[in-house]
């Protein structure tokens, strides 16, 4: 399924120059000189995970001896009526001219959702025109550089709500590259299209602590629901929503619904029960009672999650209902201290299911984590850190001699993985491997996501 973009604007806004980039080709001819070389055009573009149409208006070497107020009408009119969403395309650096002020009236007028597009914005030089554009009255102009690619991340964000619902099937746990396979991927561009696929998020916990109520609170009628599906695995329902225009989805409701209903009595269960649902998500969200503060049975689903390599956040539930809220976050974090120092830094969030309070706190600690979990550090950056390293803690002597460490690069995300190039990995201890990943974590604030540490050997 697939959507339709149209590029409107005056001549020389680069409307061709973002054509080219959204297209992916060398299709149409970029020219200094207004309106040269143009042609009606359309073709299949590939963005940040979305699939859309991208048509551009021009043609504008009709030969007819309208005006050219009336030819660019008739083209983008021509090109709105098949298109879902129009972008209004201004220069950034030349400002609003008389011409944009009149495009901008048509679009007003129409059924087509406008999305207004500040290019040329690289630099310093678009701020006078991404200012001037706020009063074409078609709301916030996203800021573009079409030439240098500048801004996509932001246009396809604002290009989501227009998107049709993905394919079920496409919207898996992705699978972690092979192991082994050591090319450093810090050094990539970030993916954009995490931002088109769903989060996905478990919520776990003992019984009574109240999944339940969190979940309705979540997906409550002040959220936008974007219904509840069967699907994922056998007994699996996932609900998706939508919050501050990222995408959610909470997997597992069922098995939830089922284990409430089930008593305490079968702990056991409600811990492999834990394992299966973490498998399923990315985002694990423990949720804790406040008032008997993380149990043995909460801490092993919390190391379960770190050994799964999900990312982690805890909610500590019933705040309401809570005498002493000093001590009860003492408690907490000199537990968390005490047993989950591998995933330092996780965030707590103080909640109230039942009055549906912090949960906007709660979800931007998600996100938050979630992006850590995604985390790509440039290689370069990971071998000015090993450097540092070595010069004031390097590792230790084994009868004699020392470990070299060649250098690093981060191989993988979900969660961030970093591969190590020494020349006797086995000589490397344990305990400095530790110390090497707590220290990658506070150097590169990668709170509550696992860090991996991979030893490879290299002469
Ligand atoms: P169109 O007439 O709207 O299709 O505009 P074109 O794509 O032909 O671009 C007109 C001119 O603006 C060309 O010289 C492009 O190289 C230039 N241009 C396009 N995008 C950018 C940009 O992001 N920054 C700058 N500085 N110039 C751009
Ligand atoms: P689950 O077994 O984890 O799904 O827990 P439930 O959602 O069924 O909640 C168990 C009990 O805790 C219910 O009586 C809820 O009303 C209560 N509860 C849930 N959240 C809160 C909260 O934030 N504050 C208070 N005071 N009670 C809550």
């Amino acid at each position: 399924m697939s959507f339709t973009v149209a590029l409107v604007g005056r001549p020389n806004v680069g409307k061709s120059t973002l054509f080219n980039r959204l297209a992916g080709k060398k299709l149409a001819l970029v020219d200094d000189t207004p309106g040269v070389t143009r042609d009606w055009r359309s073709a299949p573009a590939r963005m940040g995970g979305l699939s859309f149409t991208v048509v551009d208006t021009a043609g504008l070497e009709d030969v007819t001896d309208d005006s050219l107020e009336a030819r660019m009408r008739r083209q983008t009119e021509r090109a709105l009526d098949r298109a879902d969403v129009a972008l209004f395309i201004v220069d950034a650096r030349a400002g609003i001219t008389p011409l944009d002020r009149h495009f901008a009236s048509l679009l007003r007028k129409g059924k087509t959702p406008v999305l207004l597009v500040a290019n040329k914005a690289e630099g310093k030089a678009g701020m006078p025109g991404l200012y001037e554009a706020f009063e074409l009255g078609l709301g916030e102009p996203i800021p573009l550089s079409a030439e240098h690619g500048e801004g996509m991340a932001d246009l396809v964000q604002a290009l989501l709500p227009f998107a049709p619902k993905e394919d079920e099937e496409e919207d898996e746990v992705e699978a972690a590259p092979a192991e082994g396979s050591d090319l450093p991927i810090g050094d990539q561009p970030e993916p954009a299209e995490d931002l088109a696929k769903p989060i996905q998020i478990a919520i776990v916990g003992r019984p009574n602590v109240g999944k339940s109520t969190l979940l309705n609170s979540l997906i409550g009628e002040e959220r936008v629901l974007t219904g509840p599906e069967a699907g994922m695995t056998r007994d699996a329902i996932s609900v998706d929503w939508e919050w501050r225009g990222r995408k959610f989805r909470l997997v597992d409701t069922a098995g939830m619904r089922k284990r409430a209903r089930v008593d305490a009595k079968v702990e056991k269960l409600a811990v492999a029960d834990a394992l299966r649902v973490i498998r399923m998500a990315q985002v694990v969200l423990l949720v804790v009672d406040a008032n008997q503060i993380l149990d043995k049975q909460d801490l092993t689903i919390a190391r379960m999650v770190v050994e799964e390599g999900r990312a982690l956040v805890i909610a500590l539930n019933k705040w309401d209902a809570v005498d002493d809220r000093a001590m009860a976050l003492r408690q907490v974090e000199d537990k968390l201290q005490a047993t989950l120092a591998q995933i330092k830094g996780v965030e707590v969030v103080t909640i109230s299911a039942l009055q549906g309070k912090k949960l906007d706190t709660l979800l931007d600690s998600i996100l938050s984590t979630y992006a850590q979990w995604n985390r790509r550090i440039p290689t370069a950056q990971l071998n000015r850190w090993i450097e540092g390293v070595l010069e004031h803690h390097p590792p230790p002597l084994v009868e004699g001699r020392r470990v070299k460490i060649r250098y690093a690069t981060q191989v993988k995300t979900r969660p961030p993985t970093v591969a190590l190039f020494v020349n006797k990995p086995l000589d490397l201890p344990e305990s400095y491997q530790r110390y090497l990943i707590g220290h990658l974590r506070e150097t590169f604030e990668l709170p509550g996501v696992p860090v991996r540490l991979l030893l490879r050997k290299q002469k």
